[in-house]
């Protein structure tokens, strides 16, 4: 523990400081002894080889393995074909 606080003031009250450890005024801001917590910088934006990405590679996993049933292949031949 280095003892770095972030130290950024609360908007609503000067008197207020941050004291977090450092954070890069990402996230929020929090003050113990008041109770306080108060909005930060956003965090980062994910990177797209992040949950998002993995969550779209498990649905067309799903969706090869259910298409490829030879069933659905006989309903739609049928129905286009009267
Ligand atoms: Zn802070």
């Amino acid at each position: 523990m280095t003892g770095e606080t972030c130290g950024a003031p609360c908007p609503e009250d000067d008197l207020i400081a941050c004291d977090r450890e450092a954070h890069q005024m990402a996230g929020f801001h929090r003050n113990r002894a008041k109770g306080r917590v108060w909005e930060a910088d956003p965090l980062p934006e994910a990177p797209p080889t992040g949950k998002g990405a993995l969550a779209s590679m498990a649905v067309r996993t799903t969706r090869s393995g259910r298409t490829g049933a030879p069933a659905d292949a006989v309903t739609t031949w049928k129905d286009s074909h009267g």
